[in-house]
């Protein structure tokens, strides 16, 4: 663990350029749910950086590349495709390239602004000719309009400069994590006019295309405008450069309107015309309008989805980091997108599709947005459902049985190591439950009915001809898996999975009994449903009411963590994989997961026995993994463990925990952090009657304060060690349970309880 930046409520503060210029690239990342860019600088800079701007959703199907084919693995990974560098300015200053890597850097400060969603970077250098340059600049990916962004670079020297820039859309990039070293793009056309500049190319394979253009614009003190400049027109880029004369003490501005636009929203033919178009309007505004507009979209953003906390700077910091990732990574406009593990903020993960979404993601949604947010995401897999049926059809299985991938870009399969594509098949169950968490949260059945029941059926058919009957059991037993616990591959009977199988089949029934006029499946069918959800192999401890994780789990030597020396931690970057596999040690929530999405089946007391006997085992090796355990202890009462556990997903990249921020920020388990502030500190869970609430004040903290969105309406929870004060801003009362006692909180109202 490091703290790579300064303690801030609101910003993201970096003081000095430091060596490790990767991540910090990582964790000043920008973007706007259509696209985003890790935080590269504007100038050159020769030494290590991940140059990365992203499109969403526009991939390309990388071969795929194993050790050993075996039947049934995707011929290819999806890669999201490192696009497009729009914020490229070569800087020429006396000659002298402009880049820090080379030059004496006197001072450096960058700030990521969350409020009003600015990068911004204030540096001083000496030029080998000792004349003083100062760089003032900052960027955006626009919230307000996703089509956009902007820049703006001031430059002042000291002394009389020639300074020549050259202002790119560059499009001649590669992706790091590419299998074969490919270029993945095709039929690059650069185009240029009198005053904007246009780029167009298609992804190899996938034929998808993207468009950008850029107006760039220079002024001396606010005044003076530069309009001659050269245009070259490269195989791969298009540029425009400009020529002027500093005096001493002047500032040149250089503002860069760029738009980009893919055929994801567009018709291919009309790409260019629109993308010019939008720069033509983005122009007219100044760049401070455009700026302000910008910051007002994020304003609207916090003003539903903030956590406010009193007394503990590093978790206000870090509560606020993670809303900000979240919301920059989906903007939940449209169902064609989804949230990558990573985002935009590196290619590891890419911005492929995980069942993180619907664990993670949709429930942060839920609460902090308006519902048709974590309605685009279910419509996203509901889209894909044939392809989740091919999916399964590949495997062997029939008649409309579905298996949705682990990762996906476009519905089909895209992992490509057997135990995760083939085994991990829990996702599904995940899928399933996201339904049932929207429809609750929202009772919107009319989407159940028209949507989410032909997932729900596909997926049920997925478990019923997945299961097996076991004669030695007399019980249905499920083979051959691997749980969320990554370090167990090719078990039998992980719980996780037995359990939400039977979970799925017995919400489907109750689904199908709710609309008995949409489909009717022949009783047959449903009697062997039905005949699984009484049979399925569930064990438990014996003598305990610990659940099983899986058939052979006590046959390993049960060692905790805490034995473990601090050097062969983590153990994924330490041990073979042998090693791992013949170990006790839980990668992340496994059983436990369970009994975090199906918390009402469990008394308090097995929750707390179930923890107590699997946390000290599990490495956490998944940044998902802390959240659901803080949510966990909070439901039992160890405060000390449910904030011990918080602090360590909060913080996990800006600190670093896991030595790997520089390929990319953790952008799903950040869902998972508000959870354990609004679920597990808060108690907060909402249902069809209500809200739930059940709040803790963390030691150190003196209050927190945050708003619920239930039914689209904004309720206010502003908790205090003794006291908390709730205000409904909706029309319509909401009920408050609290332990036996329930509260009535009339719209515009406001409620104190005592604690
Ligand atoms: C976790 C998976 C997760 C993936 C993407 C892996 O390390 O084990 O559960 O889906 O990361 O976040």
């Amino acid at each position: 663990m490091r703290q790579l930046v300064e303690l801030d409520a609101w910003k993201i503060k970096q003081n000095e350029l430091g060596k490790d210029q990767r991540a910090y690239e990582s964790i000043f990342s920008i973007g706007n749910g259509s696209f985003g860019q890790r935080a590269n600088f504007e100038e050159k800079y020769s030494d290590k950086s991940l140059l990365g701007n992203y499109t969403g959703g526009i991939y390309y199907p990388d071969p795929t590349k194993v050790g050993w084919w075996k039947n049934g693995y995707p011929d290819y990974f999806a890669k999201v495709l490192n696009s497009c560098n729009w914020i490229r300015l070569d800087i020429e200053i006396d000659g002298y390239s402009l880049d820090l890597s080379k030059l004496k850097v006197q001072s450096f400060y960058r700030e990521l602004d969350m409020k009003s969603g600015i990068l911004s970077r204030k540096f001083s250098c000496q030029l080998p000719n000792k004349k003083q340059i100062q760089v003032n600049c900052q960027r955006f990916c626009s919230m307000d309009n996703d089509e956009i962004g902007a820049i703006s670079y001031s430059i002042t020297s000291n002394e009389e400069v020639n300074i020549n820039i050259d202002s790119f859309l560059d499009f001649d990039i590669k992706n790091e994590d590419s299998n074969y070293n490919d270029y993945f793009w095709q039929n690059v056309e650069p185009l240029t006019n009198d005053e904007c500049d246009l780029i167009i190319a298609a992804t190899k394979k996938t034929n998808f295309w993207v468009a950008l253009s850029q107006f760039t614009t220079l002024n001396i003190n606010k005044e003076n405008f530069i309009n001659d400049s050269q245009k070259t027109v490269g195989d791969r880029f298009v540029s425009r450069s400009f020529d002027c004369f500093l005096d001493a003490g002047q500032t040149l501005t250089i503002n860069k309107y760029i738009s980009v636009l893919t055929s994801l929203k567009y018709d291919k033919e009309k790409l260019i015309d629109l993308v010019y178009k939008n720069a033509v309007q983005a122009k007219k505004n100044t760049y401070e309008e455009l700026k302000a507009d910008h910051s007002e979209a994020w304003q609207q953003i916090w003003d539903n989805a903030d956590i406010e906390i009193e007394g503990d700077i590093n978790a206000q910091q870090a509560i606020r980091f993670n809303i900000f990732q979240l919301f920059q990574t989906y903007n939940g406009k449209y169902s064609y997108l989804n949230i990558g593990p990573k985002g935009f903020t590196g290619e590891k993960y890419g911005g492929a599709t995980y069942w993180d979404t619907e664990a993670y993601c949709i429930p942060f949604y839920l609460k902090t947005s308006n519902s048709s947010i974590a309605k685009n995401l279910l419509k996203y897999r509901f889209n894909q459902l044939d392809k989740a049926i091919e999916n399964a059809e590949k495997l062997g299985f029939k008649d409309g049985a579905a298996l949705f991938p682990m990762v996906t870009m476009n519905g089909e399969e895209c992992h490509n190591e057997w135990e995760i594509t083939f085994e991990e098949i829990h996702r599904n169950g995940a899928i399933a439950y996201a339904i049932y968490n929207y429809v609750r949260h929202t009772l919107d059945y009319e989407y159940l009915e028209k949507y989410g029941l032909d997932v729900l059926i596909a997926i049920a058919k997925f478990w019923v001809q997945r299961v097996n009957w076991s004669e030695d059991k007399s019980k249905y037993v499920i083979l051959g898996v691997t749980g969320p616990n990554e370090y167990e591959n090719n078990v039998n009977n992980n719980w996780y999975t037995n359990y939400i199988a039977r979970w799925c089949l017995e919400y489907t029934l109750e689904s199908l009994q709710r609309f008995p006029n949409k489909i009717q499946l022949e009783e047959i069918e449903l009697h062997r449903w039905r005949d699984i959800i009484d049979k399925i192999y569930l064990p438990t401890i014996k003598g305990t009411s610990i659940f099983l994780q899986n058939d052979g789990f006590l046959d390993k030597e049960i060692i905790p963590v805490t034995k473990l020396a601090r050097n062969h931690r983590p153990i994924n970057q330490n041990w073979s994989w042998d090693k791992i596999l013949r170990s006790v040690y839980i990668k992340q929530a496994d059983v436990l997961q369970g009994l975090y999405f199906f918390e009402n089946h469990f008394s308090e007391n097995v929750i707390k026995e179930n923890i107590e006997y699997y946390e000290p085992l599990t490495v956490h090796e998944s940044s998902l993994s802390p959240s659901v355990h803080s949510i966990l202890f909070s439901k039992i009462n160890n405060h000390k463990k449910a904030y011990e556990m918080y602090l360590r997903t909060a913080r996990l990249d800006l600190d670093d925990y896991n030595h790997e921020v520089h390929e990319g920020l953790h952008i799903t388990s950040m869902a998972g952090t508000w959870l354990s502030v609004v679920e597990g500190f808060a108690g907060i869970r909402a249902n069809e009657n209500g809200l739930e609430f059940k709040p803790i004040v963390p030691e150190k903290w003196q209050s927190y304060c945050f708003n619920i969105m239930y039914r689209n309406q904004k309720v206010k929870f502003d908790i205090k060690k003794k006291s908390s004060v709730l205000t409904n801003y909706g029309e319509h009362a909401v009920n408050i349970f609290m332990g036996s006692k329930t509260y009535n909180l009339e719209p515009n109202s406001q409620l104190t309880i005592i604690c």
